[in-house]
């Protein structure tokens, strides 16, 4: 499932090819994918103009000249294609995206000269549109915690938001109504960075006081840089594959402890080896020597 960094990775992507465009043509080539479509979804899309293209967790908001908003969400498999008037520039993902067309459900038509092709085989995703003011108390978007990219999200936010909890530090790092968007593989990552046990309870983050601990620290500066950096292997995959001449394809994340159970840790003089547990009913990979 596209987890945040390809979220925010298919957003670059997006952003060059159809902001400030306008929507010439929307084929629907079903009533719905997980949800039908909202009512004369095509005709309310038709001759708009794409004024913003933001990201809130792993939502995607288009922001259009009618003061409404295009809500889009991958779901498990979701995908956006850019076949472009210049330059092809294809989503990448952990998981190869489809490139069958019959799982081509919506296509918008820019006056750009691009089109932009929405695929989701298992069609988990939906889309939505919703005025502007209404999106903050749009139900799937209002109850969402802090968006873990902002500046403001820091050591002393982890502290306040983890602050009197028993429950593990990875469930409070999962919760969406806490931290909106950070899904297993990267907490997985950033508490491997941050030498800290997915076992620990959260309650390690905060001192008496409610600030914030060393632990804090380190953890709140390792999200942002799993997160980072992976954003920015998607955005250089993006670029290798338009010089590729637009081959669509996907890139293999490099992970330090996901899915790795029974390798060597690769902090460098650790020996441990990668283990995998189960908490909350998801795997947990991390190293039993090395994070305390
Ligand atoms: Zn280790």
């Amino acid at each position: 499932m596209p987890e945040l960094p390809e979220v925010e990775t298919v957003r670059r992507g997006l952003e060059p090819a159809m902001l400030g465009a306008r929507i010439r043509k929307v084929e629907l080539r079903r009533a719905d994918i997980r949800f039908p479509f909202p009512n004369r979804f095509a005709e309310r899309l038709k001759g708009r103009q794409i004024v913003a293209l933001t990201r809130r967790a792993k939502y995607l908001l288009f922001g259009l000249d009618s003061g409404e908003a295009l809500i889009a969400h991958l779901g498990m498999s979701g995908s956006f294609r850019v076949d472009a008037a210049k330059a092809i520039i294809p989503g990448a993902f952990h998981h190869e995206r489809s490139k069958d067309p019959k799982h081509d459900h919506v296509v918008f038509e820019l006056d750009n000269g691009n089109v932009v092709t929405y695929n989701d085989p298992r069609r988990f995703g939906f889309m939505d549109l919703v005025r502007n003011e209404a999106l903050a108390t749009y139900p799937r978007l209002c109850a969402l915690g802090d968006e873990p990219l902002a500046p403001e999200f820091d050591a002393d936010r982890l502290a306040m938001l983890s602050a009197g909890s028993r429950a593990p530090l990875k469930a409070v790092l999962l919760d969406q109504k806490r931290i909106a968007g950070l899904g297993n593989i990267y907490v997985c990552e950033a508490l491997f960075r941050a030498r800290l046990s997915p076992s620990n309870p959260a309650s390690i983050l905060s001192n008496a006081r409610g600030g914030p601990t060393r632990a804090a620290v380190a953890l709140a500066q390792a999200i942002r840089e799993v997160l980072e950096q992976a954003i920015e292997a998607g955005g250089s995959t993006l670029r290798d594959h338009r010089q590729a001449d637009g081959a669509l394809g996907y890139f293999q994340h490099s992970f330090s402890v996901y899915d790795r159970e029974g390798s060597a840790c690769p902090r460098a003089r650790c020996g441990g080896t990668i283990a995998r547990i189960s908490q909350s009913g998801r795997s947990t990979f991390y190293c039993p020597v090395c994070q305390k």
